[in-house]
């Protein structure tokens, strides 16, 4: 749940046993890892604000790209100081692996739009029916994410493209219903 991989092996607690022995048991604070992203990354550390205020976004509450945009590179940049920790804690520019896999699903939403783009005036269910499955499900959410908030202008996507996406977006949001679009 944090680094988008599927290798799911650890139950890691958000809160630190450490840090609150009170909330090991709680459902609540267990978040299904790898076991790099527990072992390796996470381990005890968990960094706060001046308020107290978790800087490691969780990923059962929140939205990643509230926080981070993911770039064509298959790069996360931050937006928010949470983001930033979060992706350096994780290390999830750091790890090659997270940031190829994550540049081929970023290139095959692309791909799904652009071709839509030269042969329709708006996408419909068909072109996104490869979406509807992983790995891209992440990219597509980080893409949707930034296309509603017109964050695409200041990417390496063709203007034209962001357009279409932007006018596409209420019928995708449509067949996508149910999902954190
Ligand atoms: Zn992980």
């Amino acid at each position: 749940m944090y680094c988008y991989e599927s290798r799911g092996t650890d139950v890691d607690h958000f809160v630190p046993i450490a840090r609150d022995p009170a909330r090991t048991f709680e459902w609540k604070n267990h978040i299904l890892a790898c076991g790099y992203c527990n072992q390796q990354a996470k381990k005890e550390r968990f960094p706060v604000d001046l308020t107290g205020h978790p800087l490691l976004l969780d990923p059962s509450v929140d939205d990643s790209a509230d926080h981070m945009t993911l770039a064509s590179t298959g790069q996360f940049f931050d937006l928010t100081p949470q983001g930033r920790e979060t992706i350096d804690l994780l290390g999830l520019n750091a790890r090659s692996e997270l940031v190829e896999a994550r540049y081929r699903s970023w290139r095959g939403v692309i791909r799904v739009f652009e071709q839509a783009a030269r042969e329709k005036p708006t996408i419909d269910a068909d072109d996104l029916e490869d979406l509807r499955f992983l790995p891209v499900v992440d990219a597509f959410h980080h893409f949707a994410h930034d296309v509603a908030t017109d964050r695409l202008i200041h990417k390496a996507v063709a203007p034209e493209l962001a357009r279409y996406a932007l006018h596409s977006l209420p019928i995708v949001k449509s067949i996508f219903a149910g999902c954190r679009l």
